[in-house]
């Protein structure tokens, strides 16, 4: 028996939904593009929705829309996927770290404001496990000092800020759909925006910088012309994978509710285990419960992580501070520390946690994660 930390949730319909396009005309660049776009737009109540080949993708090109250049500072968190900072060195930008909340683990507003220099540009918010970040107070930064904010939703399709959908709340919000992710396309990305502009420019972006909109061009083109009109990549997204996101969303809601009833569960189990720390909530805000992270206490974590592993339970960690990737060390962040957020990282596994997880597997995982951090307590 093997346990993952997540996994897909697929049935019948969107085996189905994927077959109907494989016999359709168009395997990309069709209709079912388009369709996945509303549907996600309308879901977290956004005008414009550009749906491309994966979620890094997504933060690369939102990155292009915001106009991170070279030279440019832009401030995300160090406890995040790599892909929350690569995108802005994809741009000949620089990642700034700003350590995060010892609550939420989420950026903290305050270190977000000490690490402004007058060539920051933007903010990168990242929604860990779901959880919503302090919004308001990231908004109040970045209209004082004029920055873009674009939120990393990876993890926080469905989650909701101060009744608002992420994805309405700020200037480009991104979003993942891989496997793991709240719903799945195999891979994929989407980025959605208010903004007209924005969004032109996601659309050229996502295809080579092409355009064949005559309103971009003089008007006096031949009627084969096409232009690329800036510098963008192939990071298209096919038919075959949007029929499955458009069939993956009409679950979400019931995903998210199941993803909750299991995290409900752990927290009941961890209540009384001192050594055992659960997620934290914010108040006003909903977790679309991507991942439920643990700190483990006065026990080794790598005991208790290799233990899990050894019992057949693929326990994670969510995530090694960015900036401690050799690649990132050799580039310049050596020097960089964010206490919290390291203070963090060395106390924390991710729980398996996913819709199709049953209930006597999680009590496996329970009973297995209390033993094991009680053997190492006793071992010390
Ligand atoms: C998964 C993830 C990404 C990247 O998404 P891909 O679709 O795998 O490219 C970016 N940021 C975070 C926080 C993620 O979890």
């Amino acid at each position: 028996m093997y346990i993952p930390y997540g996994r897909q949730s697929i049935d019948e319909s969107d085996i189905q939904a994927v077959t109907d396009v494989l016999r359709s005309d168009f395997l990309t660049t069709g209709p079912k593009i388009e369709e996945f776009e509303r549907t996600v737009a309308d879901y977290v109540g956004a005008k414009y929705a550009v749906a491309v080949s994966n979620g890094t993708a997504a933060l690369h090109a939102a990155c292009y829309a915001a106009g991170i250049g070279p030279g440019d500072e832009v401030i995300t968190t160090p406890l995040t996927f790599a892909a929350s900072a690569n995108c802005v060195l994809y741009c000949g930008g620089v990642p700034v770290f700003a350590d995060v909340d010892e609550k939420t683990y989420n950026i903290d507003p305050e270190d977000i404001r000490r690490k402004i220099t007058d060539r920051t540009k933007a903010v990168i918010a990242v929604h860990l496990a779901g959880q919503p970040c302090d919004m308001d107070e990231i908004h109040a930064i970045a209209k004082e000092f004029r920055l873009t904010v674009i939120e990393d939703a990876a993890h926080a399709l469905g989650s909701v800020y101060k009744g608002k959908k992420i994805g309405s709340v700020s200037d480009l919000t991104t979003f993942s759909f891989h496997p793991v992710k709240p719903v799945t396309t195999g891979e994929g990305g989407m980025v959605v925006t208010d903004n007209e502009k924005f969004y032109q420019s996601l659309c050229l972006f996502r295809s080579h910088g092409i355009t064949r909109n005559r309103d971009l061009m003089t008007g006096k083109e031949a009627p084969w012309v096409y232009c690329q009109l800036d510098l963008g990549y192939n990071y298209r997204i096919t038919d075959i994978q949007c029929a499955l996101g458009v069939s993956q969303m009409k679950k979400l809601d019931f995903f998210i509710r199941r993803r909750k009833e299991l995290a409900e569960r752990y927290d009941k189990a961890f209540f009384d285990c001192e050594n055992i720390i659960v997620p934290y909530q914010m108040p006003e805000t909903e977790s679309g419960w991507h991942l439920y992270i643990i700190q483990v206490k006065n026990c080794g974590r790598k005991e208790v992580f290799e233990m899990l592993h050894a019992k057949g339970i693929g326990v994670n960690v969510h995530y090694i501070p960015v900036y401690f990737h050799p690649y990132y060390q050799e580039h310049g962040y050596k020097a960089v520390h964010c206490p919290k957020a390291e203070e963090i990282y060395s106390h924390i596994i991710s729980l398996p946690l996913y819709p199709g997880l049953k209930d006597a597997e999680q009590d496996t995982v329970i009973s297995a994660v209390k033993e094991c951090v009680l053997f190492q307590e006793r071992n010390r």
